[in-house]
C-alpha cells in the first residue's frame, strides 16, 4: 500500500476497469476500489452486451461522441485483451409498412453522427438473412459496425491487464467519503480505511450521483435506475444469426432478440424506472413483456425455450447535453468540475456505456493532460492480457495435449457448458481472482446451461474451499451474507443410535 497514490478510481465496472487499464500505460500509482466481492458484477455484468454503431445516440451529445470514438477500437482491444468479441453487425427490423419510415429517420441520424457502413435492406432480403425473422418484416436498417461481446469478460480482461501493469485492486472496499482540505480532494475514506491520492475518479455507476454530491459537485444531478429484464433461451431451441432491434420508441431501443457470443439467444430488455438501486429482481409482467416483444421479431420463440432470467439497472441520469442547441437531458458526464480540485467526475453512464468505455478512458487521459499532468509512458507497459485455455472451444488434439500437461483439464465439472476443473482453478489463481461461486460462473460461464448449476455447485464449492484454504462453509455465492452451505448435515463418527 502506498502513502499517496497518484489516482484512486471508485468503482470496478467496465468504466473503472477500462480507465485503470488505459491509465496503467503511464508512470502512475493507481488504486481501484470496489465495494463488492468482485469487479464487474453490477451493470457491467447485466446488459445486452452490444457494441453499438452510434445511430441511436442524440446527435451532438457526449454519448454520440463517445460511442463513435469507441466503436472502431473494439477489434484491437479484443486482440490485445483476449475477450470474446464478434463484429457481427446489427439490424433494426421494421414489421409492417407503418414502421418503415422510422428506419429512414434512424439512417439519417446515423449519417449525421458519422456512422459508416449502414444500408437499408428489403423485407425479402431480411427473410433470407434471418430465416427465423417475422415473415411480415417490411425492411431493416443494417449497420455493419455493430458487434457483441461478453461484457463481464471485457471488464475482467481490462482489470487483469491493469493489474499486470501495476494497478492495485481492492474489492470489498466501499467509498464512504472524501478526504478534503478546503476545495482540494486528498483521497478517500473507505470501509477498509483511508487512502490518499492526488486524483480521485468517480466511476461508481448507479451510485455516481452520491459520490459526486459528497465532493460538492452537481447537487441536482440524480440517477434514476431504469430496470431492464431479460430472458435467456436454450441454445438447442433457438439460434439467431445476428442482433435484431425493433424500431425504437421515445423511451428505449425496445425489446430486441439477439445472438450472444456464448451461443444463446437473449430477449429484452424492458425499461422501467424505479427508486431502488439494488433491486435487480425479475417480474412476471416483465417476462411477459419481453416474451411478446421477442415474438414480434422471432415468432417461433416459445416460453419453454427459456432457461433463465436476469435484470440490469441503467444508471440513467439527468445531465443536460453541454453542446449548444442540443435539447437533451440524459447525457454522459465526464469532466473535471470547477468546484473541487483533484476530482474527475464520471456519471450517468447508461447505454451505450459499455461500447463507450474505451473512449471514456481516453477522455479521462485527455482531462488529466489538460489539467497539467505530464503523463509519461512506461517503457515496459504490456498491452496484452493472455487468454486462458477454454476446453469447450478446443479441438480433440488440443484437449489431449492440455490434459497431458495438467490432468485437471480432463475433469469436466459443468456438463452443460463443458467447463473443467483446470479452468476453475486457473480463475481462482488469476490476477483478479475468483473467490465466490458467481465469480467463477461469470469467468468460466459454468452453470449457465439447461441445468443452471444443478450438477456443478457442490463441486465448485469444494474446489474453491480447497484452493483458497477455507472451509466449504466459508464459501459464498456472491460475497458476504450468501453462504453456499448452511451447516453440516452429517459429521463422521456422529451416529444417531435411536
Ligand atoms: C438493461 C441494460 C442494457 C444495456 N445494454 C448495453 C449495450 O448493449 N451496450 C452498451 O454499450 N451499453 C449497454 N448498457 C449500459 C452499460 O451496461 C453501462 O453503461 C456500463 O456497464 C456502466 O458501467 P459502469 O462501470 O459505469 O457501472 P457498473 O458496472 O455499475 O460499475 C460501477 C461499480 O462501482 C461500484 N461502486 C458503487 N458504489 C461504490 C462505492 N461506494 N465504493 C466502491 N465501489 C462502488 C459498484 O459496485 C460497481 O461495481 C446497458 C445497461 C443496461 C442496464
Amino acid at each position: 500500500m502506498r502513502a499517496v497514490y497518484d489516482i484512486i478510481i471508485i468503482g470496478g465496472g467496465v468504466v473503472g476497469c477500462m480507465t485503470a487499464r488505459f491509465l496503467s500505460r503511464y508512470r502512475l500509482s493507481i488504486l481501484l476500489i470496489e465495494k463488492r466481492d468482485d469487479i464487474g458484477s453490477v451493470t457491467s455484468a447485466a446488459n445486452t452486451a452490444l457494441i453499438h454503431p452510434g445511430y441511436n445516440a442524440v446527435t451532438g451529445s457526449m454519448k454520440a461522441k463517445m460511442n463513435l470514438i469507441a466503436n472502431p477500437l473494439w477489434d484491437g482491444l479484443s486482440h490485445e485483451l483476449n475477450f470474446a468479441f464478434d463484429r457481427c453487425g446489427d439490424y433494426v427490423v421494421a414489421v409492417g409498412e407503418d414502421e418503415l419510415p422510422k428506419l429512414d429517420a434512424l439512417f439519417e441520424r446515423g449519417r449525421r453522427n458519422g456512422v459508416t457502413g449502414m444500408s437499408l435492406v428489403s423485407g425479402a432480403e431480411m427473410r433470407e438473412r434471418e430465416p427465423l425473422i417475422n415473415p411480415d418484416v417490411s425492411g431493416a436498417l443494417f449497420a455493419q459496425t455493430g458487434g457483441m461481446c461478453d461484457p463481464f469478460g471485457v471488464t475482467l480482461a481490462a482489470a487483469e491487464n491493469a493489474v499486470m501493469n501495476g494497478v492495485e485492486i481492492r474489492t470489498n472496499t466501499a467509498f464512504i467519503d472524501f478526504i478534503k482540505e478546503s476545495d482540494r480532494i486528498l483521497g478517500v475514506k473507505s470501509s477498509s480505511g483511508d487512502f490518499h491520492s492526488r486524483w480521485v475518479i468517480n466511476a461508481a455507476g448507479l451510485f455516481s450521483d452520491q459520490v459526486m454530491h459528497k465532493a460538492g459537485v452537481r447537487p441536482d444531478f440524480k440517477i434514476t435506475p431504469r430496470k431492464g429484464e431479460y430472458l435467456i433461451l436454450d441454445r438447442a431451441e433457438s439460434a439467431l444469426q445476428s442482433v435484431y432491434f425493433p424500431v425504437p420508441t421515445d423511451a428505449s431501443k425496445g425489446i430486441l432478440a439477439t445472438a450472444t457470443v456464448h451461443g444463446n439467444t437473449i430477449l429484452g430488455p424492458t425499461a422501467l424506472e424505479q427508486e431502488n438501486s439494488e433491486d435487480k429482481s425479475t417480474t412476471a409482467s416483465g417476462m411477459q413483456e419481453v416474451l411478446s416483444g421477442g415474438k414480434k421479431l422471432i415468432p417461433s420463440i416459445q416460453p419453454r425455450h427459456v432457461i433463465a432470467t436476469f435484470a440490469g439497472l441503467r444508471a440513467a441520469g439527468n445531465a443536460p447535453c453541454e453542446a449548444p442547441g442540443v435539447d437533451y437531458n440524459h447525457d454522459f458526464i465526464i469532466e473535471i468540475p470547477q468546484e473541487v480540485r483533484g476530482f474527475i467526475n464520471i456519471g450517468g453512464i447508461e447505454s451505450p456505456g459499455l461500447t463507450s468505455s474505451p473512449a471514456i478512458a481516453l477522455r479521462v487521459i485527455d482531462l488529466l493532460r489538460g489539467a497539467g499532468e505530464k503523463l509519461q509512458e512506461k517503457p515496459d507497459w504490456n498491452p496484452i492480457r493472455p487468454a486462458r485455455p477454454q476446453y469447450r472451444h478446443m479441438s480433440d488434439a488440443q484437449r489431449k495435449a492440455l490434459i497431458e500437461q495438467d490432468p485437471r483439464y480432463g475433469r469436466v465439472v459443468c456438463r452443460c457448458e463443458n467447463i473443467t476443473e483446470g479452468e476453475i482453478v486457473a480463475e481462482i489463481h488469476s490476477p483478479v481472482p475468483a473467490r465466490s461461486y458467481d465469480a467463477v460462473k461469470r469467468r468460466t460461464w459454468l452453470g449457465t446451461g439447461r441445468c443452471q448449476g444443478g450438477f456443478d455447485m457442490t463441486r465448485v464449492t469444494e474446489i474453491l474451499a480447497r484452493e483458497l484454504g477455507l472451509s466449504p462453509l466459508e464459501i459464498t455465492k456472491k460475497g458476504s451474507g450468501s453462504p453456499m452451505l448452511a451447516r453440516p448435515t452429517k459429521v463422521l463418527g456422529d451416529h444417531d443410535e435411536s
